[in-house]
């Protein structure tokens, strides 16, 4: 008798346990409503079974079993609920994985986020033969896609899985890129640390729920500044970053910030594609290892149909002939302009290999480092490239429905490039300049650079040549090495700054 009761309450524990993580998972309330009754319920069973049977039998420790997986049951649910309340209003990607597999995550989340990023990953790892087939599988049968649904293609609902929009988000000086197709996301960069928020707001007049790609090309402030402001406001399935690390303060906030969110991040392997929708993208660079920044950005191709849209980041000479020399295809029918159309990048060679119909460049209006420079302009004008500027146009928005390619304005017919204005201090491009680098070899030099504006060379303060610059062409500089190559220096043969 005592023992069908002893069943009886022992079932209602665990009931009241399972309806309190129910109740949760439906609102909070009807939650709490759940959890009351099961706390009342539990000291009166747990009680009424040690009256009944006494306290050391076997059915004193059943109940007490009972009593304990009610407990967990009802913690686990509290626990569901704020995580889930939470994800709401800011990413949690612990929330997120917990709804997907229904586990409790508290020390599971790593594990079931790698294999998360696994799943997303079309081939993974190393760069092989059947990865080069299976990934042209997937372009073949995006390919077949699309032409069954271009007939139905009569709306500018870009949800439908037959188009992909390319957003260049005007930030100012730097990269921001939304890739839209069959209602998956990725951001290629995010502005400098200004622009956090008013990309969040783009992104969510986009519909941007959550991020399947967040594509950091390298850790240069007009990059990832952004980034924590992004990773906060977003679930973000997969981050992918440079291999390239650096001693600055925009760096330290966007590993803060994904630590934050339990996110680890990737440098993907050169020569592995993923899927977006029902386009796809190929990873080309980094190649490899490099001592600065730049070249070390990730570059990547988006292959939509029949196409292409090319993104370099700030890849500079030395990373474009080493993606010729890797051999992925770089041809496209978009390119967006390496390092916002600075002189440093989109060498002649590589921009020939890329031949592309249109091009876009990211850059200020005025910005201090002369983007875009002449050299770049004249040889896409020569080309007879179509091409779009941000810091002419805002943002721009280019449409593939898998043959064509619209935009949401006319080219530009200005054809000017930008005036150097920086003479000393403020570097947004390289960051935060008054900090360390972390791998750059000749950066022990803490004096001043004796800058020749004529010759664009620059030259150790004790440097013989000094003496015969003209006070109007003379200018001293507290900029990094780097920096000034950067803005078009190169270092005197004499004093080899
Ligand atoms: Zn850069
Ligand atoms: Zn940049």
């Amino acid at each position: 008798m005592s023992a069908i009761r002893d069943i009886i309450l022992y079932v209602i524990s665990v009931l009241l346990g399972v309806m309190t993580v129910g109740g949760f998972m439906t609102s909070i309330p009807t939650g709490v409503l759940f959890l009351l009754a099961t706390l009342f319920c539990l000291p009166v069973t747990h009680s009424l079974l040690r009256k009944l049977t006494g306290n050391k039998t076997g059915k004193g420790i059943m109940a007490l079993v009972g009593f304990l997986l009610a407990v967990v049951l009802s913690v686990a649910g509290v626990v569901f609920a704020a995580k889930a309340e939470g994800n709401e209003n800011e990413s949690q990607p612990i929330a997120k994985t917990a709804a997907a597999t229904g586990v409790d995550t508290s020390k599971e989340s790593d594990v079931v986020e790698t294999e998360l990023l696994q799943n997303n990953d079309v081939e993974g790892s190393a760069a092989t033969d059947d990865e080069q087939a299976t990934a042209n599988n997937v372009q073949a049968e995006n390919k077949a896609g699309t032409e069954n649904q271009t007939a139905q293609d009569t709306t500018d609902d870009t949800s439908e899985p037959s188009r992909m929009e390319v957003h260049f988000i005007d930030v100012g000086q730097g990269d921001a890129t939304l890739v839209k197709c069959g209602g998956q996301y990725m951001l290629i960069d995010t502005g400098d640390d200004t622009k956090g928020t008013a990309i969040w707001n783009y992104l969510r007049k986009q519909g941007v729920d959550k991020l399947d790609y967040l594509v950091l090309t390298h850790p240069d402030s007009d990059h990832i500044g952004g980034a924590p402001v992004v990773l906060t406001k977003f679930d973000v399935d997969n981050v992918f970053v440079s291999n390239y690390k650096k001693d600055t303060t925009a760096y330290h906030k966007l590993t803060q910030a994904l630590d934050d969110q339990l996110i680890k991040a990737t440098t993907p392997s050169t020569g592995s594609t993923y899927s977006l929708g029902n386009a796809t993208f190929r990873i080309l660079a980094p190649v490899n290892t490099y001592n600065n920044a730049n070249d070390s950005s990730i570059a990547l191709l988006v292959t939509h149909g029949e196409n292409t849209f090319l993104f370099t980041g700030d890849a500079e000479i030395q990373t474009e002939a080493d993606m010729l020399v890797n051999g992925n295809s770089v041809d496209a029918d978009v390119y967006q302009v390496g390092h916002h159309g600075s002189s440093s990048s989109s060498s002649s060679n590589f921009l020939n290999a890329v031949s592309p119909t249109y091009a876009v460049i990211s850059c200020e209006e005025g910005n201090s480092y002369g983007h875009p420079h002449a050299e770049v302009l004249n040889n896409l004008r020569a080309m007879g490239v179509d091409l779009f500027r941000t810091d002419e146009q805002g943002s721009i928005i280019a449409t593939s429905d898998g043959e064509e390619i619209t935009w949401n304005c006319a080219p530009t017919t200005s054809w000017q490039a930008g005036e150097r204005t920086q003479s000393a201090g403020k570097d947004d491009d390289e960051g935060d300049t008054d900090e360390p680098e972390e791998t750059d070899t000749k950066n022990d030099y803490d004096g001043e650079y004796i800058l020749n504006t004529n010759t664009m060379k620059f030259h150790l303060s004790d440097c013989d040549s000094v003496d015969d610059i003209s006070e109007e062409n003379k200018e001293t500089s507290k900029l990094s090495r780097e920096e000034l190559i950067e803005d078009g220096y190169t270092a005197c043969k004499n004093c080899n700054p």
